[in-house]
């Protein structure tokens, strides 16, 4: 029988079980409980195939920043499909759902980052970028700046490339990581790591981390530095005030591009559109993808400046994927754009619902087992802890009493993540007042739950 959303969920789990692999999982403990099965989604909530609706304080994988359920979007996928379904732009040819993406990107993009390079998801840009910031500086006559420096705890993508740019340790631990030439200094996590010292002083000593960094390795090795805006995966660490404006120094000082990986942050998350506006930055790169095209088609790319480009156009930079540009892929994002623009999210998101969540979110610091609140935009983060006043850790194995925090959300109808002890949201940017409360309703019972 075929196999569809009205088979019985034990029949789906079990071949769920059976043939599909999860990222990121332990498949055997997952098949032991059964992997809960979403069907359809509208707007912020998820439903499953028990019918029980589930509010999405993740937009997916922090990536439906217009909600689900978008017609539009549909629609334009179906009528691109029909006209073009595929080409590529490798050789000597182009489409129009390429050159309008690429120009409506230009525009929304600060200064002058007016040049795209499509991928399809944020692993594929980022290994765009390792690969783009040495023929850069190979083309400038420097062929021996070819070290790139990014931060421990860091999340870039899943690729070789991109996960050693990451700084994820388990990652790192199943072998061949990081590849050569890559290094990483500390996090800006003040709250976790910062002990007696204030946050401004915290957050300077970290960003001259990279300073230290560059005089060890030499200016004349150093190509790049790549970071988040916000660390999302991480576990949504927004760094104390002194620490990007220091960044932005160093790397001018040295001749170091920045690469501002906003894979989360872009797309209205924090805001503005793009999380270095946010936090004041002038990077020379930009990673972008989910919020590019809310997540309706795989899509990603590398945004760069007018002079990364004009080093880049003068040779030919042998690298590119089938699916650079896709023109579906390219067409939705634009038509996804077009609606924030129309429905003015970004503003939304800046004037009316992330202020209205801060308030209530900074408030659950007033719960036994919070500590930290951070949140920006929409994207928030709380550390659970033992003793408050001495930003203390649990003594039971780490994440162990977020894992349990994560399941009461589920029971609770309620996606929240968890980043070993540090509980995170990042929920679509349409979200209403309304759906707030019940966000912060339900929360506030699971921590209740775990308490
Ligand atoms: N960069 C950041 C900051 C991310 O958060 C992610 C994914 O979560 C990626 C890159 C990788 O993107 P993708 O999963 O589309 O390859």
């Amino acid at each position: 029988p075929a196999i569809t959303n009205h088979m019985p969920t034990a029949e789906l789990q079990a071949l769920d079980a059976a043939h599909h692999m999860h990222p990121f999982t332990n498949n055997d403990e997952l098949a032991a409980k059964g992997a809960r099965v979403i069907t359809r989604a509208k707007g912020v909530y998820l439903t499953d195939s028990e019918g029980v609706e589930i509010l999405d304080g993740m937009a997916g994988l922090w990536c439906v920043n217009i909600g689900y359920g978008r017609e539009e979007l549909a629609d334009v996928a179906s009528r691109q499909m029909r006209e073009l379904p595929y080409y590529n732009t490798f050789f000597q040819t182009t489409h129009v759902p390429a050159i309008a993406l690429a120009a409506k990107i230009a525009e929304k993009a600060p200064g002058d980052l007016n040049h795209v390079f499509f991928a399809s998801g944020g692993s594929e840009a980022n290994d765009t970028n390792i690969r783009m910031v040495r023929a850069y500086w190979q083309a400038k006559g420097k062929p021996g700046k070819s070290i790139i420096i990014s931060r421990k705890n860091a999340y870039h993508g899943t690729s070789m490339g991109s996960a050693s740019l990451g700084g994820m340790s388990a990652m790192h631990a199943q072998g061949g990581m990081p590849i050569p030439d890559i290094h990483h200094i500390n996090q800006p996590y003040w709250w976790g790591e910062g002990g007696d010292t204030a946050p401004e002083d915290f957050g300077l000593a970290r960003a001259q981390e990279l300073e230290a960094a560059i005089l060890q390795y030499g200016e004349d090795k150093v190509a790049a530095f790549i970071a988040e805006p916000i660390q999302g995966a991480g576990g949504v660490i927004v760094p104390p005030a002194t620490y990007w404006p220091e960044i932005q120094r160093i790397c001018d000082k040295y001749e170091i591009l920045l690469i501002a990986d906003e894979v989360i942050c872009g797309f209205g998350r924090t805001g503005n559109w793009f999380g270095s506006e946010t936090m004041g930055i002038r990077p020379d790169i930009m990673t972008i993808a989910k919020g590019l095209s809310s997540g309706y088609q795989p899509i990603g790319g590398s945004i760069v400046t007018d002079e990364v480009a004009a080093v880049l156009d003068s040779i030919e930079f042998n690298h590119g994927y089938t699916y650079s540009g896709h023109p579906v892929a390219a067409a939705v994002a634009l038509e996804n754009i077009r609606i924030m623009e129309e429905e003015g999210i970004v503003e939304h998101v800046r004037d009316v619902i992330a202020p209205y969540l801060a308030e209530k979110w900074t408030a659950l610091a007033d719960h036994p087992l919070v500590g930290d609140t951070s949140i920006v935009g929409m994207m928030g983060s709380l550390a659970l802890t033992p003793d408050k006043a001495a930003r203390a850790k649990f003594a039971s194995e780490a994440g162990t009493i977020g894992y349990i925090c994560r399941e009461r959300c589920f029971a609770n109808n309620l996606v929240m993540r968890h980043v070993g002890d540090r509980m995170i949201i990042s929920p679509p940017l349409v979200m209403t007042p309304g759906e707030a409360d019940i966000l912060i309703e339900r929360a506030t019972r699971a921590l209740d739950e775990t308490y």
